[in-house]
């Protein structure tokens, strides 16, 4: 008999003991998880439970006030990491789309990779047209961030991160500011995003969508990691009545 390959792969992001205060107000209170290569994590949980303030402290835009979050192995709050290598690997869509407004389509997707990847310009066009086109907008390369609608410009915002060719993407509630009829073909992108293997934590409030697609589910709560599970037991069948009371107002 041949023995198990014992082949463990390193998490890509690897949060231990996070805690995060502003203030007198402790909004983390000492989380753990970690994201799998090719895994999707939805975090769900009541406005003002410290979900964005989790997403924000993996990639640094806040400062953890103690614990350890490891990407890739390298611990980000160390004062060597080089945080700007470490972002550039982290697509973030945020619920406001943050389009440069004079730039055309095309070029909000290609302005960084060619001044931050120091791609060529023809090479950022081509990747920029493949991503476009993965987000259903290949035929408004050129239009300008206003005279698309707020679910084409999230694709865009996708479209652009997506051509950093990062390893992980991170979402902070995509949806929650579009139009219900919109939110729709944003959702579709992301599908697709998680169907082709891209590893995505992602905060939001569309439960059908987190019990779809979600690997797993973080429920937060009071700056608490509730209950974290499989969607279908976390959303279908709560353990936790913190759980229960959330969704039964949320569904
Ligand atoms: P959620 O995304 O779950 O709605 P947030 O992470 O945005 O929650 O906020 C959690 C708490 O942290 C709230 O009490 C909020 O007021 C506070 N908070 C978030 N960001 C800041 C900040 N930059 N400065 C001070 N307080 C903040
Ligand atoms: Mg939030």
């Amino acid at each position: 008999m041949t023995s198990t390959p014992t082949r463990t792969e390193a998490p890509i992001v690897e949060v231990t003991d996070l805690h995060k205060s502003f203030g007198s107000n402790h909004v983390l209170q000492g989380l753990n998880t970690t994201i799998q290569q090719g895994e999707v994590v939805c975090v769900i949980g009541p406005s003002g439970s410290g979900k964005s303030t989790f997403l924000r402290c993996i990639n640094l835009l806040e400062e953890p006030t103690s614990g350890s979050i490891k990407v890739g192995g390298e611990e980000v709050t160390d004062p060597d990491c080089d945080i700007d290598a470490i972002r550039r690997n982290m697509g973030m869509v945020f619920q406001q789309f943050n389009l440069f407004p004079h730039l055309s389509v095309l070029e909000n997707c290609t302005v960084a990779q060619t001044t931050v990847l120091k791609r060529s310009k023809e090479e950022a066009r081509a990747k920029a047209r493949e991503n476009l086109e993965k987000v259903g907008l290949s035929e408004k390369a050129d239009a300008y961030p206003a005279q698309l609608s707020g679910g084409q410009q999230q694709r865009v915002a996708i479209a652009r991160a997506l051509s950093m060719d990062p390893q992980l993407m991170l979402f902070d509630e995509p949806t929650s500011a579009l139009d219900p009829e919109l939110v729709g073909d944003v959702l579709s992108v992301m599908r697709r995003l998680a169907s082709e293997g891209m590893t995505m934590f992602v905060v939001t409030h569309e439960m059908a969508f987190a019990r779809e697609v979600a690997d797993r589910v973080i429920f937060l709560d009071g700056g608490y990691i509730v209950e974290e599970g499989d969607p279908h037991q976390v959303i279908g069948a709560p353990r936790e009545e913190r759980t229960k009371t959330f969704l039964q107002r949320v569904l």
